[in-house]
């Protein structure tokens, strides 16, 4: 039997799961080309998929297996010469899947997702319009996770209130977990380096390519980040790019570490009591929660998710989301710090960089094609539902229940970005009025009686009330001035 196994998809426990036995079976790893010729990646992302798909390879190989590794080539025609049975995991990607039905390939359910297709399919019957909150619930109820007597652990399903503060003035960014390149990534970064037409350098990889450097990521997150993950969860800092943050998502997504035991490292820190209740909550939900919430989306959607437009919006993205160059200092430095790195958090991603573009009008598949490149964690079952789902509102409500957006207050009161900025992210209507705030009151007052959106920002639209005519016409006057920041 031959066990096909994609890049993201570096897991012993898939092996097993596949049915496959070390001496008998042989292992098949393609390094895809079209992944470097589909669309400019950044280039440290690449050197993390092949350098991980290295390691992984050397790891079989000493634990017995055989294993045929191709460097380039088209997996369609290795596909093709496979003598006798083959089998893969479900492949998380769609676009693949094709490829795989046509040439035969038996298809194993992935064990690292806890909801079948199926039973989401059953979930979305009697939950229409599905919401986080009821799926997270479900989940909580029937993992036990977090659960005393079928009631949540403390009292509450959430801690939000007591989370999403913004950094103290003495906050001091604790050092990242980082893994020295060793010999089989340098060779990967140099052959990287000389590709053409991608993004970005190689220059400063650091990221864990191995199982056991993921598990030691893990193990420095619980240790040194997890226990004031929650209340910082949503705060921003010019001077932190990562903050309590973990860079999980990294090894997650290429299935060096399972889901299960990054949650149950949390469980068992709430146990030995080096994490409070809340910080555990907050990090279980996203992993429990919104990861796997997003995941069975993607797989749900009716439709092309890639070309979802419930907005109407079609600007093309700035310019500045490839150069940084913009005097917005949250948005430049964001920009930057992603171009260099292929990371930022959460929050940036959303009330920063999604936040702007959903503003400014900007085509959700264009954004999305940018998210897909720059970010090291980026696949399609999770950048998708994330940039056209929670980010753009483009699916018309399938993944949020609203549009996430903000003046410059927002971003103001959770980071520092503000404090060196030339713009005022109080004023909406003058020359030095912050972009964010001009464009916020702007995409209220032109959509003010867009129904299905101010039915679900009623909070929203009630601080539009207060704002005069001359003042709304003073605001649309500005953002006309705005056009020449793109
Ligand atoms: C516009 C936008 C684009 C995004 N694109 C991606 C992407 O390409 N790949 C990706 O993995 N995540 C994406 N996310 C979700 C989230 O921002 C990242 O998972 C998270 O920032 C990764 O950093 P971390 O590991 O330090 O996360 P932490 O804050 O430490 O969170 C822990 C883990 O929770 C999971 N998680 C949390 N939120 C989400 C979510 N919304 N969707 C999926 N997993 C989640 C991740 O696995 C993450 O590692 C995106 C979010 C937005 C708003
Ligand atoms: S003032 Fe506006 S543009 Fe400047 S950093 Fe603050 S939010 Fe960003």
């Amino acid at each position: 039997m031959t066990l096909l196994v994609l890049g993201d998809q570096l897991s012993f426990d898939y092996l097993a799961a596949l049915g496959g036995v070390p001496g008998r079976d042989t292992i098949l790893m393609v390094e895809d080309p079209l992944l470097v010729a589909r669309r400019p990646y950044h280039r440290k992302k690449i050197v993390l998929v092949w350098s991980a798909m290295r390691h992984f390879a050397q790891e079989c190989h000493t634990a017995g297996w055989e294993v045929v590794y191709a460097r380039g080539g088209s997996l369609a025609d290795l596909l093709a010469q496979v003598q006798g049975e083959c089998v893969c995991i479900q492949p998380r990607e769609k676009g693949i899947r094709p490829l795989l039905q046509a040439s035969n390939v038996r298809i194993v359910p992935d064990p690292y997702w806890s909801v079948t297709p199926a039973e989401f399919a059953a979930w979305l019957i009697v939950h229409p319009n599905p919401k986080l909150e009821d799926f997270y619930r479900w989940r909580r109820r029937v993992s036990g996770v977090l659960m005393e007597a079928k009631k949540p652990v403390g009292g509450a399903w959430n801690y939000d209130k007591e989370n999403r503060k913004p950094f103290p003035k003495t906050h001091q960014p604790i050092p990242r977990f980082i893994v020295p390149p060793d010999t089989i990534t340098q060779e990967v970064m140099q052959e990287v380096a000389q590709l053409p037409k991608l993004t970005g350098s190689v220059e400063g990889f650091d990221f864990p390519v191995t199982r056991m450097q993921a598990q030691a990521l893990l193990t420095d997150f619980i240790a040194q980040r997890l226990a004031l993950f929650g209340p910082y969860e949503d705060a921003m800092s010019a001077k932190d790019p990562y903050g309590y943050h973990s860079l999980l998502s990294l090894p997650l997504n290429l299935s060096l570490l399972s889901p299960q035991e990054c949650v149950q490292a949390a469980l068992d820190a709430l146990a030995q009591g080096t994490a409070p209740l809340a910080s555990v909550e907050g990090f279980v939900r996203q992993i429990l929660g919104w990861r796997e919430f997003l995941y069975q989306l993607y797989e749900a959607f009716p439709g092309d998710y890639h070309q979802a437009n419930a907005l109407g919006q079609n600007n093309p993205l700035p310019e500045f989301y490839w150069s940084g160059d913009t005097p917005m200092h949250c948005l430049s430095h964001v920009v930057r710090q992603v171009l260099e790195s292929g990371y930022s958090h959460h929050i940036e991603r959303l009330m920063i960089l999604g936040n702007f573009a959903l503003l400014a009008g900007v085509s959700p598949s264009a954004l999305n094609e940018w998210f897909w490149c720059c970010y090291l964690d980026a696949y399609d079952w999770v950048v998708t539902p994330n940039v056209i789902g929670m980010s753009q509102f483009a699916d018309g409500g399938w993944v949020a229940t609203k549009p996430y957006i903000s003046s410059g207050a927002y971003i103001s009161r959770m980071s520092n970005y503000c404090k060196e900025c030339v713009f005022d992210p109080k004023d909406a209507t003058s020359e030095s009025a912050c972009p964010f705030t001009t464009l916020y009151w702007a995409f209220l007052i032109e959509r003010e009686t867009d129904a299905p959106l101010s039915g679900r920002m009623a909070q929203n639209y009630f601080g539009l009330r207060g704002k005069s005519l001359e003042e709304r016409a003073a605001i649309l006057e500005r953002k006309k001035g705005l056009q020449k920041l793109r």
